[in-house]
């Protein structure tokens, strides 16, 4: 097996000689800050890093993963990693998108569709957290009840992004922001087994 440390410092030095040493047009600006004009809200998913399947780069896109890429509505007491991520980019940083992208074949969603009353809990954390979906969950289960089990995730990895999106205007800044016309809210899907990219407002 590679050696990890030999395989991120080869990674780095194909970026710094083929990227970052080419385009200083792009670098030398960042060194004296950011202006990222999107917060984007996206999975863990290894498969699916938005800088590289929407070709963003550095210093345009504030990023926000974590599993099924959940945007919880607004609480002081919980969540703060990600309502400070979009506290500091709206209020600090003046973004002016708000992109939620979910995704084809997302465990974490899987994992919201699996849940069942009552059972218990196989990780320490990852079912309270896709819980956050839950509203997005009923939703599909009622409309959709005798559709497959699979094509119930698909449809609910376009839902909780749904719910994510209305979350986010749970958030004092979010919802100025909106109403001033400062910032504006999109969804997307990334089917990584098709190749396609559908964003919506
Ligand atoms: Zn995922």
């Amino acid at each position: 097996m590679d050696d990890p440390v030999e395989r991120l410092k080869d990674g780095f030095h194909k970026f710094k000689t083929e990227v970052y040493d080419k385009k200083p047009e792009l670098f030398e600006p960042l060194k004296a800050g950011q202006a990222p004009k999107y917060v984007v809200f996206a999975c863990s998913d290894s498969r699916v890093c938005p800088s590289v399947t929407l070709g963003l780069q550095p210093g345009e896109a504030f990023t926000v993963r974590n599993i099924a890429a959940m945007v919880p509505a607004y609480d002081k007491t919980k969540y703060t990693g990600i309502g400070s991520a979009i506290e500091y980019a709206v209020c600090a940083l003046k973004v002016e998108v708000l992109v939620v992208i979910g995704h084809s074949c997302c465990g974490g969603i899987r994992a919201l569709l699996s849940l069942q009353d009552g059972a218990p809990d196989n990780f320490h954390f990852v079912e309270n957290w896709v819980k956050i979906g839950f509203p997005a969950k009923i939703k599909v289960k009622k409309d959709h009840a005798s559709v497959p089990f699979d094509d119930q995730c698909s449809i609910l990895e376009k839902e909780a992004v749904n719910l994510s999106l209305e979350n986010l205007k749970t958030y004092p800044f979010v919802k100025e922001g909106l109403a001033n016309g400062t910032l504006k809210l999109v969804g997307g899907h990334y089917n990584f087994v098709s190749g396609e990219f559908h964003p919506w407002h």
